[in-house]
């Protein structure tokens, strides 16, 4: 089932990453930089009142920009309105309505999307007052702190009122999205999939988008290609209206179980593919990397290894996910997919006996245990499994500080030698125990 997406809109600075924050809730310090992610972090899970939806951060909105940048923000910007579900207009009470806010009302009033006019920097009660300046817009308004929290609570219980409720999953199939920038084969290799004659395709309706995902059929396994419908519309369209689309990718790829970037196999990996990747990874889904184009590589200059290294020394986060040469067009290896699929899922959905973990915990500290934090023996006392897809562990240690970044990396790699995980992120959670 489709999330729905809340977007958080207004000028600059009125505290649209505050409100982002708190709505995401965590302030965890990312330790590597993916692309896509720490620099430029745009979207979120969040749950409220048992409902749980995305949000994402938008630039600042500009009336009349002068600038090309400022012009693509505002572009940015009404793509992501577009897109959503539910919008959050943020003003700021210290400068009252101003032109782009007014646009932006007018913009949202035309889209005949449901959304939320917000008042921010209305510290407590007493700021209220401020409102007044705002009653010319003519809506309904929220008074808000989104830094300390004030108007936050009634202004989240009217969202998720909006919001529906959480549905049965549609169809149990796996359910398959195919990313990737333009251009790459996206749609040639929907094509190739689902032309086939063994295949039927049949639309699945029920997500709160307009999208229709496809079902197609493998050796009498079923699986949902993700929003189908969305890359041929986008076919038919022809080359004019080609653009990329971050926050369909986005949604194709929280709705996924497993995802398969595509990659120009002729043309590497550029920053729009780390960027793609990075969504992959932060939205923690099983993945392959399928290099496209096969046909076109020159395979006399480099051996394959070669080439797979050079893909994962630029996705350095996706080292999990298989790499898969395919030719879209020929269709050469093409169905690979679906087998590769299910065994990745089934790699997610393992559960490993808690005894066994624990031996391989002990032959893993007997090789190499954490180092000394500030002269203390950091002790690792036992590991269990919490979760699957994908799969999360926890350990129980005497002094969490000193449980490092670098050694959950060696422990994950272990885990995987031991365990395989193949195509799925794996998790690890620290825990003190004294
Ligand atoms: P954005 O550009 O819209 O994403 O705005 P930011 O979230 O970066 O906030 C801009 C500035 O406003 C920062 O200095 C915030 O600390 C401040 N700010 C955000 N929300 C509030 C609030 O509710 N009250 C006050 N007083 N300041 C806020
Ligand atoms: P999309 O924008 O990602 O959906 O990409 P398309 O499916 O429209 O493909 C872009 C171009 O690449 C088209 O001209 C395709 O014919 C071509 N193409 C796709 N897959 C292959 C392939 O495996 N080999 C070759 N040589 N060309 C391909």
């Amino acid at each position: 089932m489709s999330k729905p997406v809340i977007a958080i809109v207004g000028r600059p600075n009125v505290g649209k990453s505050t409100l982002f924050n708190r709505m995401i809730g965590e302030r965890r310090a990312v330790v590597e930089d993916i692309p896509g992610i720490t620099r430029d972090r745009i979207y979120g899970k969040a749950e409220w009142n048992n409902k749980t939806f995305l949000v994402v951060d938008t630039g600042g909105f500009q009336h009349d920009p002068g600038e090309d940048i400022s012009r693509q923000v505002n572009r940015q910007v009404l793509i992501a309105v577009e897109e959503a579900d539910v919008i959050v207009l943020l003003m700021d009470a210290e400068n009252g309505v101003l032109p782009p806010d007014i646009e932006l009302i007018d913009r949202l009033r035309q889209s005949g999307k449901r959304a939320f006019y917000a008042v921010n920097k209305i510290d407590g009660p007493k700021k209220e007052k401020a409102l007044y300046d705002f009653y010319s817009a003519g809506v309904d308004l929220y008074p808000l702190s989104a830094l300390s929290g004030y108007g936050y609570e009634e202004l989240m219980d009217r969202i998720a009122g909006f919001l529906p409720e959480e549905g049965e999953e549609a169809f149990a199939y796996p359910r398959i999205a195919i990313v990737g920038r333009p251009n790459v084969g996206k749609s040639t290799l929907v094509n190739s999939l689902l032309g086939r004659e063994r295949m039927i395709v049949s639309p699945v309706a029920g997500t709160t988008r307009d999208a229709v995902d496809s079902i197609c059929s493998y050796y009498r396994k079923k699986y949902i290609i993700i929003d189908t419908a969305g890359i041929r519309r986008r076919g038919r369209m022809a080359k004019t209206a080609e653009r990329y689309s971050f926050m369909r990718t986005l949604k194709n790829i929280e709705d996924c179980d497993v995802a398969l970037l595509i990659l120009d196999a002729s043309e590497g990996v550029v920053e729009l593919d780390q960027k793609i990747a990075g969504l992959i990874f932060q939205a923690k889904r099983g993945a392959v990397i399928l290099l496209n184009k096969w046909d076109l590589v020159d395979k006399t200059s480099l051996a394959l290894k070669e080439i797979e290294e050079r893909v994962y020394q630029k996705l350095w986060f996706m080292r999990y996910a298989p790499i898969l040469t395919i030719s879209a067009l020929s269709r050469q290896r093409v169905t690979k997919l679906f087998t590769l699929t299910d065994k990745i899922i089934a790699e997610g959905a393992k559960r490993i006996d808690t005894h066994e973990l624990n031996r391989f915990l002990g032959n893993m500290l007997a090789t190499r245990e954490p180092a000394l934090h500030k002269g203390k023996r950091v002790k690792i006392y036992y590991i269990t499994q919490i979760k699957t897809s994908p799969p999360g562990f926890v350990i129980f240690t005497n002094c969490r500080e000193g449980i490092k970044e670098q050694y959950i990396k060696f422990m994950e790699n272990r885990l995987r030698e031991r365990f395989s995980f193949k195509g799925v992120p794996v998790e690890i959670y620290v825990r003190q125990k004294n």
